[in-house]
This record gives C-alpha cells, sequence and structure tokens, in this order.
C-alpha cells in the first residue's frame, strides 16, 4: 500500500485571502480527501510586523465557507521557533551558515557598484560581503551587531551534490539552488526566514504532497537543498498556474487584489467559488496564467 497523502494549505496572515488561494486550498484539500488522506493548515506567522491574528480568524472563516474542512489543529508558526532554532544549529554545526551584518541599503549599495550582479528569481543575489569577514571581526561583531543567518550556499551544495524533486506537472526536476545565492535562513527581525520554516514544518506535519501557486516553484530548490541537509523527507510538489486578472497582472496582496468576499454568495458562502475553481471556470475578469 502507497503511504497515504497529507497535504496542506499554509497562508501568511499578512492580509485576507484572494482567489489565487482559494485555488491552492481547494485543490490541496481536494487532492487529499479524493485518496482519503489528510488536509492540514498551518498559518505562517513568524514575521511579527506583517501578521495579524484578525487575519487568521478571517482566514479559517474563509476556508469554512469554501467548504474545506482541516484535520487535526491549525499550527501556527509563531509556536515552532524551537523547532528552526535547532535545524539552524544543525546548519551552523555543519560549517555551512555565517552572520551577515548588511542592511539592506548596504547590499543595494554594493550591487549598484558590481558591473555584472548575478540576479536570481528573487532580485540581485547577495553578494556574500559577509561570507569573507575575518573570524576576528566576525566575532567581534557578532557579539555587538545585529545580524541574520546566511547559507553558504556554494558549500552547502558542494556537501550534498546533484539532487532531484518531482513536481506533478514538470516532472523531474534537478535541483537548481546556486542562483538563489546565499539565501537568508533566520532573519534580523525575526528567528527564522520562510524558506527554513517551511521546510522543516513540511517534513514535521508529514506532508506528502505540497500543492502552491507557480510563483514558489523557483523557492523548491532551495527547500529540496535544505531537506537534503537537515536529512528530512522529500514531498512531492504540485505547483498550480496563478490567477491572473483581465489585465494580465498577478493577483496581489499588496496590489489590491479582491478578497474571497466578493464572491460570497447571499448566505455568505464560497461553495459555488471552490466548484467553479474545481471544474477551470474563474469569475468574470480572472483567468489562469499560461506561463
Ligand atoms: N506562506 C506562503 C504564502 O502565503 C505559502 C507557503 C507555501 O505554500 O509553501 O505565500
Amino acid at each position: 500500500m502507497s503511504e497515504p497523502i497529507v497535504s496542506r494549505f499554509a497562508p501568511s496572515p499578512t492580509g485576507r485571502l484572494h482567489l489565487g488561494h482559494a485555488l491552492s486550498a481547494v485543490r490541496a484539500h481536494d487532492l487529499a480527501r479524493a485518496a482519503g488522506g489528510r488536509f492540514l493548515v498551518r498559518i505562517e506567522d513568524i514575521d511579527a510586523t506583517r501578521s495579524r491574528p484578525e487575519h487568521v480568524d478571517a482566514i479559517l472563516a474563509d476556508l469554512a465557507a469554501l467548504g474545506l474542512g482541516w484535520d487535526g489543529p491549525v499550527w501556527h508558526q509563531s509556536r515552532r521557533l524551537d523547532a528552526y532554532a535547532a535545524a539552524l544549529d544543525q546548519l551552523r554545526d555543519a560549517g555551512l551558515l555565517y552572520p551577515c551584518f548588511c542592511t539592506r541599503a548596504d547590499i543595494a549599495r554594493e550591487v549598484a557598484a558590481s558591473l555584472s550582479a548575478p540576479h536570481g528569481p528573487d532580485g540581485p543575489v547577495y553578494p556574500g560581503t559577509c561570507r569573507a569577514l575575518p573570524p576576528g571581526l566576525r566575532a567581534e561583531r557578532l557579539a555587538r551587531d545585529p545580524h541574520s543567518w546566511r547559507l553558504d550556499m556554494a558549500a552547502a551544495v558542494a556537501r550534498v551534490g546533484p539532487l532531484d524533486w518531482h513536481d506533478a506537472t514538470a516532472g523531474t526536476i534537478r535541483a537548481d539552488p546556486l542562483g538563489h545565492g546565499d539565501v537568508v535562513l533566520a532573519r534580523k527581525d525575526a528567528p527564522a526566514s520562510y524558506h527554513l520554516a517551511v521546510t522543516v514544518d513540511d517534513a514535521a506535519q508529514g506532508v506528502s504532497d505540497v500543492v502552491r501557486g507557480r510563483d514558489l516553484f523557483a523557492a523548491t530548490h532551495v527547500h529540496r537543498l535544505l531537506q537534503a541537509l537537515l536529512g528530512l523527507a522529500v514531498p512531492r510538489y504540485h505547483h498550480h498556474p496563478l490567477i491572473v486578472s483581465a489585465d494580465g497582472r498577478r493577483l496581489a496582496k499588496r496590489d489590491g487584489a479582491p478578497t474571497l468576499d466578493r464572491f460570497r454568495d447571499a448566505d455568505g458562502r464560497l461553495d459555488d467559488l471552490a466548484q467553479k475553481l474545481r471544474a477551470g471556470r474563474l469569475p468574470l475578469g480572472f483567468a489562469l496564467a499560461t506561463a
């Protein structure tokens, strides 16, 4: 018998859900339910400055209105900081992390001064300034200055060798994390970064299938590497197309994408919307992106 399917929906409570989130949630839910598996909900609230409890309540109410019931307690990343600290210790002990004291302005200045600053999926790649700090200065600054922790990407990739992961649409993918540069794993203002927390938690919750938008496809290269470094199980991935508005623009909270309230029926329910999304029919004015 194959392993039971465990899927999850993992929203960040920095705003209300939009259509793209609803699509992720419906697909993750249905994938598990169709196989008699479990569907989990995890609130990704490590960013204390942007997360709001009222958004958590609204997100859970939206999921209920969509008719998506979840299994077990809802996890909150803000209650999982010890697990992230343990993973960081493991990577630090393996000699793969270094403290970074750069401010955003430092990095922008350095990138602007370089003639050929490499770009990754999320913009210019960290130029590696603090990787080369002499040990004495590093120790001195560590005791004194605010810092994040970065992964020494080249060393990490060399440590584990070639890795593959599997996407339901794209097939077997060779992990290519190098292009991300030395990613931050613990932020100055938060004890873990998205990459670390999501990887640790998917493994801790026994998630077998990660369903999420195509915008996170490139991040999976980093997650696959972290799984190898931390000795974690590797889920299957299902990156679905993004929903765009009629003018082709991506839905984003910060650009005022409509919340799900716009799609409620007279009883405040969202079951019709969920059915539409299942059938691949989008509300008027929205479409699935082709790329
Ligand atoms: N928390 C992320 C977001 O809301 C999604 C994380 C994931 O599905 O891996 O964009």
